[in-house]
C-alpha cells in the first residue's frame, strides 16, 4: 500500500470522511472507529496509573477514567476540531448543556456578559435561573443596531453571538464584532449550529469559541442529543476543562459514534438541504399571502452580502412572515400541512414546521413586523413534494390568510 498523502493537502470533505480511521492490525481492520464503552480504565501498574494522571492534569488528553471518554470520543473530538479549525473540543449531553458549560466556565460573580438578542432562546432561562443567582449580569443587545464598544464595561468578560440568529436568521458581522471584543480582552463565543460547522468556521473569523448542537445537522437523523464546544487556545481549553470536570459532564460512546457517523455525510446532506430550502424559499417569495421570507441565501435578504462573504452555503431553515394572518390562521396553515411534521428542533432528514411564538420574535430587535411567522426546516424529501404540500396548505387555509 502506498503512503497516504499528507493530511493538510486534502480538502475538508476528504479529511472529514477519513478522520479517526482506525489503524490496521495484522494487515486488516474495520473502516469505522470502534465503540469503546467503559466506565473505567485499567492500568498495567501503579506507575502507569500515576503517569496517566500526571499527563492528564498537565492538559494532555489521556483517559484515566470512563468519564474522560476513550477512543470513540477522541475520534469525534478530532474530527470536529478538524472541521472547525480549533484547538480542542468538548462533548456534552445536549446543545443547551454546551452553552451552559461555556457560560459557567467563563463567568464569575460580578462579571458582565453581552449576549446577542437573537440567540437560541433557552439561554435566557440559564441566565434567569442560574447566572443571576450567581451574581452574573447578562445584557442582551442588538449586534446590528447597537454600538458594541459603548456596551462594553470594565467587567465584561464574554461576547456571546449566534449567526445567523435563531428564528429570523439575521447574519452578523462576526469579524467586526470579534475585533472590537478582542481589543478589549473580551472572549467571543458563537453558536454555529445553523451551519453544522461545514458552511462557516467562526474561529477563522475572530471568534474564540464555537458551539454546536450536534443534535441538529451533525447527527442529521433526529436520533441524538449532543453538544460540542470547540475552543481556539490551550488557555481556553484549560478553563473549559475545569468546568467540564466539575460539572461531571460526559457523553456515552454510542452517542459519540452516532455523531461521528453523522459527520461523514454532513457535506452531502447540507448541500441537498440548501438546494431544497432554496427552492422552497423561492416558492414562498411568490405567494401573495407571504410578506417576507427569511433565508440569507436569497439575494433579497438583508444579510445576503455578509452571508456570501463569511459562509460557503445555507442550511435548511427558512422562516416566513404572513402578510395579514392572525396567529390562529397561521396555526391553521401549519395544521393543514401533511408532509411536514409539527415540532421543535431541526437538522434531521425530515421536514418540520413550527409557528413561532410572538414573545420569541419580540426578543429580536431586528423584528419589526407584527404578523405571525412560521419556521420551516426543509428536509431531504423531493422539494416538489414539499412545495406541493405548502401550496395545498395555502389553499386550504386561504380564507383565513
Ligand atoms: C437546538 C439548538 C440548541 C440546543 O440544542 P439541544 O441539543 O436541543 O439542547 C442550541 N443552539 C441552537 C442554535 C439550536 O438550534
Amino acid at each position: 500500500m502506498t503512503a497516504a498523502p499528507p493530511r493538510k493537502r486534502l480538502h475538508s470533505a476528504t479529511r472529514l470522511l477519513h478522520a479517526g480511521a482506525p489503524a490496521l492490525r495484522d494487515g486488516a481492520g474495520p473502516v469505522n472507529v470502534p465503540v469503546v464503552r467503559t466506565s473505567t480504565v485499567r492500568f498495567e501498574n501503579t506507575a502507569a496509573q500515576a503517569d496517566h494522571h500526571h499527563r492528564r492534569t498537565a492538559g494532555e488528553r489521556v483517559a484515566s477514567y470512563g468519564r474522560h471518554g476513550l477512543d470513540t470520543h477522541r475520534a469525534l473530538e478530532d474530527a470536529v476540531v478538524g472541521l472547525e479549525g480549533g484547538h480542542r473540543a468538548f462533548l456534552t449531553p445536549s446543545g443547551l448543556s454546551a452553552i451552559t458549560l461555556v457560560l459557567l466556565a467563563l463567568l464569575s460573580p460580578g462579571d458582565h456578559a453581552l449576549v446577542a438578542d437573537g440567540v437560541y432562546a433557552p439561554l435566557r432561562r440559564v441566565d434567569s435561573t442560574l447566572l443571576q443567582r450567581l451574581g452574573i449580569t447578562v445584557e442582551y443587545f442588538s449586534p446590528t443596531h447597537d454600538d458594541l464598544a459603548s456596551r462594553l464595561r470594565p467587567n465584561t468578560r464574554l461576547l456571546y453571538l449566534e449567526s445567523p440568529s435563531s428564528l429570523l436568521y439575521e447574519v452578523l458581522d462576526l469579524p467586526a464584532l470579534s475585533a472590537v471584543a478582542r481589543d478589549h480582552g473580551v472572549t467571543v463565543a458563537t453558536d454555529n449550529t445553523w451551519s453544522g460547522g461545514w458552511f462557516h468556521q467562526p474561529l477563522s473569523l475572530g471568534a474564540n469559541i464555537s458551539i454546536q448542537a450536534a443534535t441538529k445537522y451533525i447527527s442529521g437523523h433526529s436520533d441524538l442529543m449532543q453538544g460540542i464546544v470547540v475552543v481556539d487556545s490551550p488557555a481556553l481549553a484549560a478553563k473549559l476543562s475545569t468546568a467540564y470536570e466539575a460539572l461531571g459532564l460526559t457523553i456515552g460512546a454510542d452517542d459519540a459514534y452516532l455523531a461521528l457517523r453523522g459527520l461523514r455525510t454532513l457535506p452531502v446532506r447540507l448541500a441537498q438541504h440548501q438546494r431544497n430550502a432554496t427552492a422552497v424559499a423561492e416558492f414562498l417569495q411568490q405567494q401573495p399571502q407571504v410578506s417576507r421570507v427569511f433565508y440569507p441565501a436569497l439575494p433579497t435578504d438583508p444579510g445576503h452580502a455578509l452571508w456570501k462573504r463569511d459562509f460557503s452555503g445555507a442550511s435548511g431553515l427558512v422562516s416566513f412572515e404572513f402578510r395579514h394572518a392572525t396567529p390562529a390562521a397561521a396555526n391553521a396553515f401549519v395544521d393543514a400541512l401533511r408532509l411536514f411534521g409539527i415540532g421543535a428542533s431541526w437538522g434531521g432528514y425530515e421536514s418540520l414546521a413550527l409557528a413561532a411564538q410572538p414573545e420569541r420574535l419580540r426578543e429580536h430587535r431586528q423584528w419589526t413586523g407584527d404578523a405571525p411567522v412560521v419556521r420551516l426546516h426543509i428536509g431531504l424529501e423531493d422539494p416538489r413534494d414539499l412545495i406541493a404540500d405548502l401550496a395545498q396548505a395555502f389553499a386550504d387555509a386561504a380564507p383565513a390568510l
